[in-house]
């Protein structure tokens, strides 16, 4: 059988692989997206989306706040020794669910005319010029681009032996929904041994309690519930969370080997998007806007290769290379930095009283880990 042909073939269907093929197909390019999950569907994660992609997302046309998003304008931290820092966020957020954001993304999607499927891809290959893919239920496309959308870990990146896969990563995610009380407007991080615990309220009211911890500290409990009791509930403010609300979860969701070690953004040819090229500290809550953002850039690069203005393949990867490392480099390099320094838990209090003291330092740490409203 022939194998379809695209102009684009993008491969996963989280924020920067809906946000590109919205973007392509705008311009009516032929848009090919895998993705191997069903939609809707929830995914660990903080769900605070900075306010930098929301003329971006405006381009692309689509409003959260119009399916029902909290706009968040505060932050708080709390330490292990139960002290407060409050600070208003210089840009402001809104908080989404994974679950309902993507899913009105792909609707949008399909909407624009991109065509869609379920499946997992297994390989892409690079020749004459052309990406030949090859999905698990072996259907096999074509086309001149592909987007690397597959997110923090993906069999793709066993497939293309890339570096950051050998290395084991120690850190795992947990993540519940809950009801009860929680101000709409506000974005908190409470610390706790290990870890930090974000919590903010999405579009139905549900608050989302989402942490990160090493595997460290994890193992030497049984379960979730005696390591929450053991170590998470040590941080009062979460313990009073936790216990006065109702979780709306069966189980709560988990994913392990969260790396944070550098990726390349062009692997093979393929164009990688979000997590895919590279992925900042949680801590810093601003994931989802990078891959926004680097839909963005990957997209307008496309078209004007596409179109015939950017005229080699070779000038479209350097292009992108060198706008991703300049957009990018910065913050993932301070984010990890206020990861490690956060993470020594004898430095860890120091540094909040020391925040205390001198409080307009919180937006300004914040700014470096964020970008600018991106200009679509
Ligand atoms: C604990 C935790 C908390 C976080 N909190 C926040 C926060 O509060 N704010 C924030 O901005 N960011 C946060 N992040 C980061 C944010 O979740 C990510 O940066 C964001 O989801 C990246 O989007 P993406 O589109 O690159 O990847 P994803 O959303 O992971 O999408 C990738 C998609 O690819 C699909 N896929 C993978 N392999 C294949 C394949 N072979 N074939 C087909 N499909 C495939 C997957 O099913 C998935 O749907 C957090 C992350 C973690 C781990």
């Amino acid at each position: 059988m022939e194998a379809q042909n695209f102009d684009v073939i993008i491969i996963g269907g989280g924020l920067a692989g809906l946000c590109s093929a919205i973007h392509l197909s705008q311009s009516s390019f032929k848009v090919l997206l895998i993705e191997k999950n069903e939609y809707p569907k929830h995914k660990v994660c903080g769900e605070y989306v900075s306010n930098e992609v929301l003329p971006y997302l405006d381009f692309l046309g689509f409003d959260p706040l119009e399916f029902g998003a909290k706009s968040i304008s505060n932050f708080e931290l709390t330490t292990l020794n139960n002290k407060k820092i409050k600070a208003k966020l210089p840009l402001g957020g809104f908080g989404m669910s994974r679950y309902e954001m993507d899913f009105q993304l792909y609707k949008l999607a399909i909407s624009k005319g991109v065509e869609v499927l379920k499946d997992s891809v297994i390989d892409v290959n690079f020749e004459a010029d052309n990406f030949k893919v090859e999905t698990k239920s072996n259907k096999k496309f074509q086309s001149k681009i592909v987007i690397g959308a597959f997110g923090k870990r993906s069999n793709l990146d066993v497939q293309f032996n890339r570096k950051f896969i050998k290395k084991k990563s120690p850190y795992l995610g947990v993540k519940i929904h809950v009801s009860g009380k929680f101000p709409e407007d506000k974005v908190a991080l409470h610390n706790f041994k290990g870890g930090y615990c974000g919590v903010s309220k999405v579009e139905n009211n549900h608050i989302n309690l989402c942490y990160i911890t090493d595997f460290e500290s994890f193992k030497k409990y049984k379960d979730i519930e005696s390591f929450q009791e053991e170590v998470v509930f040590k941080n009062s403010t979460l313990k009073e969370i936790f216990n006065n609300s109702e979780i709306q979860f069966e189980n709560p969701l988990t994913i392990s080997q969260i790396s944070f070690e550098t990726k390349q953004p062009i692997e093979n040819h393929i164009i990688m998007c979000g997590d895919s090229a590279g992925m900042i500290h949680p801590l810093c809550g601003n994931g989802m806007g990078m891959a926004i953002r680097s839909a963005q850039l990957a997209s307008e690069l496309i078209i004007d290769y596409l179109q015939g203005k950017i005229e080699s393949r070779e000038k479209l990867e350097k292009y992108y290379a060198k706008r991703w490392q300049q957009t990018f480099s910065f913050r993932l390099k301070i984010g990890h930095t206020i990861a490690y320094l956060f993470r020594q838990n004898w430095l860890a209090p120091k540094l909040l009283i020391m925040l205390r003291w001198f409080p307009f330092l919180v937006p300004l740490i914040i700014k470096t880990t964020h970008g600018k409203p991106m200009k679509a």
